[in-house]
């Protein structure tokens, strides 16, 4: 189905924010007006969006997160979740999308979960035809930019 990420970003974002608000976080959204739409699952795109506010919320004790839909160019969108959080360290960054997969033992123990948040994301990004990076410094903050294929591009678009 076509969707409009802009709805689904807002839904994630709405249902994330008891969590956030919980924990004394306020979550930014900034949201790009009259972006094309998006080839995919909007179930899937919301699952692959709470997935990282939840993160960006676990693993950040002040200052914000923010979540960003704006286009990149006439063919892609990107989301991006960042947070002021507790970071990754570089040598642990290209290990975080394997499954159980967790940063540190100490850091496990103090925030929980399972390790597979992030393998997920990625697979149903993928089966979007997306694709997804991150980008830390540890004691900084975290950004997870994921990209999509828009309507603008390829066969679907009548120019
Ligand atoms: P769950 O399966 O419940 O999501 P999890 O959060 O530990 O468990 P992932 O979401 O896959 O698992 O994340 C893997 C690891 O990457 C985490 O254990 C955490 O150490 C690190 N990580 C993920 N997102 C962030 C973030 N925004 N800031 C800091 N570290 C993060
Ligand atoms: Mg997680």
């Amino acid at each position: 189905e076509w969707i409009d990420l802009a709805e689904i970003v807002e839904n994630s974002v709405q249902k994330t924010s008891l969590k956030a608000k919980q924990k004394g976080l306020r979550i930014q959204l900034n949201i790009q007006d009259d972006l094309p739409l998006v080839w995919g699952d909007g179930l899937r795109m919301e699952q692959i969006l709470i997935n990282l506010i939840d993160n960006a919320i676990r693993y950040t004790e002040q200052g914000e997160i923010s979540v960003q839909l704006q286009g990149v160019d006439r063919d892609q969108v990107m989301v991006s979740v960042e947070d002021t959080g507790i970071g990754i360290p570089k040598t642990e960054l290209p290990f975080i999308f394997e499954r159980f997969y967790r940063v540190e033992k100490s850091r496990s123990r103090q925030y929980g979960g399972t390790g597979l948040g992030l393998a997920i994301v990625k697979k149903l990004v993928e089966l979007q035809g997306g694709s997804i990076e991150v980008f830390s410094q540890l004691g900084k903050g975290t950004r997870f930019e994921i990209k999509f294929p828009t309507s603008s591009n390829g066969k679907e678009s009548t120019p």
